[in-house]
């Protein structure tokens, strides 16, 4: 083909930075496995729509695939030797795995990191009361949603309640056909004249997210809130619990509708919780097919991301530096503190995590050049921060060559992206507290549209291609 270019062309081929269509470049035989495994990934989508959930998900494949917990080895007093794979579960809400490498464990492991958390409502601690013949329960939103985007939609609750006597009841309402579904009510458009004239931030208020949870009165004329005795009267008999058990409950509402194929090509996968569940399945799913590698491979998948990476299961934790510690000590006859400072300093890290793609609907809030789109591949994030990349992380470019140099190699699509124009806003991923303890991370994902909404969109592609990238990562970094 190249005789029939001009110089000019030639030289545009050579020299030019081109974002490449993922879906034109691929085969067609990939193809199919991309839609193989984006049919996988709805049906996780649907298991595991909240942190417990994911973490219950992590369990259940880490042992089906040979992982032995942390906890068993160290009972045992078996040391890890390479081709190991370990997992610690954390107070049922965050994870760290690991398959042990080759090379000893003072150069470093090579880390993916992504959060199983996302947006969404919860319960407050004493959510249940009665106004109008109707029961409502009081939530508090989690991370950053735009509020309008959850009322009128059906919504399940998941979560636990743990009783007095200190047992917990799981709780999953709104997924099954034959369960009823929970929503939060909006005015009708003829009574709206005074909420349509204010900002869309306030039309729908926080303390005004309140779910419709039952309207049948209890049948005794004595009672003052009788609808609300009623549902007191159905959860003690379906669950057993009392009013008060509600305050050591963890109770989160989320959109009740199945992760779908969307568009009449069926591209694109629609779904709540992708972010980041869309990076978190794919870097768990590259972990399990990990053999004989000669750096040790490590996932650590995080709660409380939306809300800043905080507490004991967030990124911010010792969490990830308790594992690292514990692959030191049970790796080597002896131990001591500087092994996992030096292990640390020489680990290389992935933050997973999804980047806005560029909407059509929405033009201007991003830089076209720098932004991610769609369909385009693995999103490479330099860095992440918000007017000035104040609060952010900033990756080396020394690492983003090695990382750009395994792509290539292996022949994966990917594209540069920050998260939107300068100055128009901006985010942080779990990405910093890692690089806090000496590691060299860099952001990258899958882009994402109606990220944070009840219903966010993605391309089944990039999905795949992200599956692979983390895979590739982690067999090919030295
Ligand atoms: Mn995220
Ligand atoms: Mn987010």
């Amino acid at each position: 083909m190249n005789e029939n270019k001009t110089q000019g062309q030639q030289l545009l081929d050579k020299l030019n930075f081109k974002l490449k269509n993922a879906w034109e470049k691929t085969e067609e035989v990939e193809k199919a496995k991309a839609f193989e495994f984006c049919q996988e990934y709805k049906t996780f989508l649907h298991k595991a729509k909240t942190d417990r959930e994911f973490e219950a998900e992590v369990e259940k494949l880490a042992k089906q695939n040979g992982f032995i917990s942390m906890e068993q080895i160290r009972k045992s007093n078996k040391k890890l030797v390479p081709g190991m794979k370990v997992y610690h579960i954390n107070r049922k809400k965050s994870a760290v795995l690991g398959v042990i490498g080759k090379a000893p464990i003072r150069e470093g492991v090579n880390i993916i990191g992504a959060h199983i958390d996302s947006p969404r409502i919860d319960m407050k601690q004493n959510p249940i009361y009665e106004d109008t013949g109707m029961v409502l329960l009081k939530t508090h939103y989690y991370g950053g949603i735009k509020k309008y985007q959850w009322v009128t939609i059906p919504l399940s609750i998941h979560g636990v309640i743990v009783k007095a006597d200190g047992s917990s009841i799981n709780v999953v309402i709104g997924e099954d056909e034959t369960d009823p579904v929970f929503t939060i009510t909006d005015l009708l458009p003829h009574l709206a004249a005074d909420q349509m004239q204010k900002k869309m931030s306030e039309g729908i208020t926080g303390e005004g997210l309140n779910l419709l949870f039952g309207s049948i009165p209890y049948n005794d004329e004595k009672i003052k809130d009788k609808v609300k005795l009623n549902i007191l009267n159905l959860l003690h008999e379906k669950y057993g619990v009392l009013e008060e058990d509600f305050i050591s409950a963890e109770l989160e509402i989320v959109p009740s509708f199945k992760a779908k194929d969307v568009g009449f090509d069926k591209s694109l996968v629609g779904a709540y919780g992708q972010d980041d569940r869309v990076c978190s399945y794919t870097a768990l799913k590259a972990l399990l097919d990990m053999d004989n590698i000669s750096k040790t491979a490590v996932c650590i998948l995080t709660d409380k991301e939306e809300i800043g990476s905080v507490g004991n299961t967030g990124a911010e934790s010792t969490l990830l530096e308790n594992f690292i510690a514990s692959l030191c000590y049970l790796g080597n006859e002896t131990y001591n503190e500087m092994m996992t400072r030096e292990c640390l300093a020489n680990s290389k890290m992935l933050s997973a995590d999804v980047n806005p793609g560029v909407d059509p609907n929405y033009e201007g809030v991003q830089d076209k050049r720098n932004a991610s789109y769609l369909g385009k591949g693995l999103v490479i994030q330099k860095y992440t921060g918000v007017r000035g990349k104040v609060g952010g992380s900033d990756a080396n470019a020394e690492f983003i060559g090695e990382l750009r140099k395994i792509l290539n190699d292996n022949g994966i699509i990917w594209q540069p992206a920050e998260l939107g124009k300068v100055d128009q806003g901006g985010g942080g991923t779990i990405a910093q507290y890692v690089a806090n303890l000496g590691v060299d991370v860099i952001d990258c994902g899958v882009a994402i549209l109606s990220m944070h909404s009840p219903f966010e969109i993605t391309s089944k592609i990039d999905i795949y291609i992200c599956y692979k990238a983390y895979k590739a990562f982690w067999e090919n970094q030295q």
